[in-house]
């Protein structure tokens, strides 16, 4: 912390921003021990609003910290981007996200697919070129690219540079699928679907689950799922929490939905007894 700011430098800091460092530094150490280990994947269902069927699933990130107990992702992602952690966890991500849609698919007889979360550094790091390496592995596993979707927010299309535009489109190219996540919550939405080809829009739990009485939210959503439509564009809603959200979503024409109204994040085992009920609503 501050290491040139003088030998006073410790004044400046408030105790609660010391203990907040501290345990930033600790964690930041302890996470290079996590990548063997520790990390867990957890999928939560997606649901096809027509059949109420599960037929996909987000793999979310979990880490199970010895003493912390289970971390969220929001808490370390940004830690694991700094201490240059996140292309190795990026790769664990994929390569157990790809068995477990390669499992799941064999449990349905017929293709799964999962989706993973890419953050804005993943890929515009200049340092490693992963997908190679992935399409690599999905071939040596046997597992159809169409089988992976991959999540990518605005944040990262704002940061666009060739490197990361290269890689989406060879990725595309190699039948790798796209959803644009959170969307309508960056400030030019709009532009960003006409310059960049996506399968899949996620519409933002903050449309969807912000009360009963959503009135603004629930027209934005309605407008959203038209315009995907037209642009022919699959619709995923998030965070659904009520019958009576996805009620109107289902009203609405919105393709898919995920979210606690139907199941909570599972560890793979759990989610594949759920999937051999299939049927959540
Ligand atoms: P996200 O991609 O927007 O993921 C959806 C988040 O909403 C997840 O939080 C999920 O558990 C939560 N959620 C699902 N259904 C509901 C619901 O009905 N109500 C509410 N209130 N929340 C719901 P989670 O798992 O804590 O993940 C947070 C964020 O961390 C994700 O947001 C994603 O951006 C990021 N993330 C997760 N896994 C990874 C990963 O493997 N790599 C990277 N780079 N980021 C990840
Ligand atoms: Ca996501
Ligand atoms: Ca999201
Ligand atoms: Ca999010």
């Amino acid at each position: 912390v501050a290491k040139n700011a003088g030998r006073n430098c410790c004044r400046f800091f408030s105790q609660d921003m010391q203990d907040k460092a501290i345990a930033r530094i600790s964690i930041t150490n302890d996470l290079h021990d996590a990548i063997d280990g520790q990390l867990k994947l957890y999928f939560q269902p997606i649901i096809d609003m027509v059949t109420g069927e599960i037929v996909k699933a987000e793999a979310l990130l979990r880490w199970s910290h010895p003493t912390r107990g289970l971390i969220q992702p929001d808490k370390f992602i940004h830690l694991a981007e700094e201490a240059g952690l996140i292309g190795r966890i990026g790769d664990w991500v994929f390569t157990q996200a790809a068995a477990a849609a390669l499992r799941l698919g064999n449990v349905l007889g017929m293709p799964f697919q999962v989706s993973i979360n890419k953050s804005p550094l993943e890929l515009s790091s200049p340092d490693s070129l992963p997908e190679l390496d992935w399409l690599a592995f999905l071939e040596r596993l046997g597992l159809d690219t169409s089988s992976i979707v991959i999540e990518i927010t605005e944040g990262l299309l704002l940061q666009a540079t060739p490197t990361v535009n290269e890689r989406i489109s060879l990725l595309r190219r190699a039948g790798i699928q796209f959803a644009l996540d959170d969307f309508g919550t960056g400030y030019s939405s709009m532009s960003y679907l006409t310059n960049y080809n996506v399968d899949f829009l996620k519409i933002d739990q903050s449309f969807v689950n912000c009360g009963r009485d959503n009135t603004a939210g629930k027209a934005i959503a309605e407008t959203m799922i038209i315009l995907a439509h037209k642009l022919g564009l699959k619709v995923v809603a998030e965070g659904v929490e009520l019958a009576e959200q996805h009620d109107w979503l289902r009203a609405a024409g919105c393709d898919f939905s995920q979210g606690f109204l139907y199941a909570y994040p599972l560890e793979l085992d759990a989610f594949e007894d759920l999937l051999r009920q299939r049927r959540l609503r």
